[in-house]
């Protein structure tokens, strides 16, 4: 029997470096599934479809939306973001753990139907930072910049939708920790079933 993976939300504040997190946490651990959400907004210099996003356009996001393909979506800055349900399924059903990175509208709509997953909340060290970190990225203009500070404070309001907190202040350490909630999650009793009646060599507890 396969025991299925983990499911990992990751949210935060634009600009608090949650991309770069999970790319070095892809580095550190290949066997994650990381989602490729499917979007309206125009690919961002270096984005390949496939890769960062499925690109597609306001009517074929819909028909997706139709035909109920996604496990959640959310209008985020004017456009449509929305996780394609199916390639989440099959991989934890295959026991790989999968990490979402949405935003806090669609971390809510996910954990209603998965309450057992795992949320994490990465912040900024700081508001000031946040802002430094957007207007370094170099690709917004000032009206972005300022929707993105609103909407960053919007979403830290959600922090106790989550279960953790990642403060982003050195990357790799943030990792680290991300790490280690991980390794601690596969640990708890719920993921276990006691074996009362097996034979002495055999195994106390086995994954659910
Ligand atoms: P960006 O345009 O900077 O790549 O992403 C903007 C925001 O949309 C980020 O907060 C990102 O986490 C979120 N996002 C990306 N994919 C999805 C998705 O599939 N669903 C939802 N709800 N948010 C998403």
């Amino acid at each position: 029997m396969t025991v299925p993976g983990l499911l990992i939300v990751i949210s935060g504040p634009s600009g608090t470096g949650k991309g770069t997190i999970c790319k070095s946490l892809f580095q550190r651990r290949p066997d994650i599934f990381f989602s490729i959400s499917a979007t309206t907004r125009p690919p961002r210099a270096g984005e390949i479809e496939g890769v960062n996003y499925y690109f597609k356009d306001k009517k074929s996001f819909e028909e997706m939306l139709d035909r109920n393909e996604f496990l959640e979506w959310a209008m985020v800055y004017d456009n449509y973001y929305g996780t394609p349900k199916t390639p989440v399924i099959e991989a934890m059903a295959s026991g790989k753990d999968v990490v979402l990175e949405i935003d806090v509208q669609g971390a809510l709509k996910v954990r209603e139907k998965a309450p057992e997953g795992i949320y994490l909340f990465v912040v900024p060290p700081s508001l000031r930072q946040l802002r430094a970190r957007i207007e370094r990225r170099g690709t917004d203009s000032m009206e972005v910049i300022n929707k993105r500070m609103g909407k960053a404070l919007v979403e830290l309001a959600n922090l106790y939708a989550y279960n953790y907190v990642i403060v982003n202040d050195i990357v790799e350490e943030a990792v680290d920790r991300v790490e280690s909630i991980l390794k601690a999650e596969k640990c708890t009793v719920q993921r276990y079933r006691f074996v009362v009646d097996g034979e002495p060599d055999e195994p106390l507890v086995v994954p659910k």
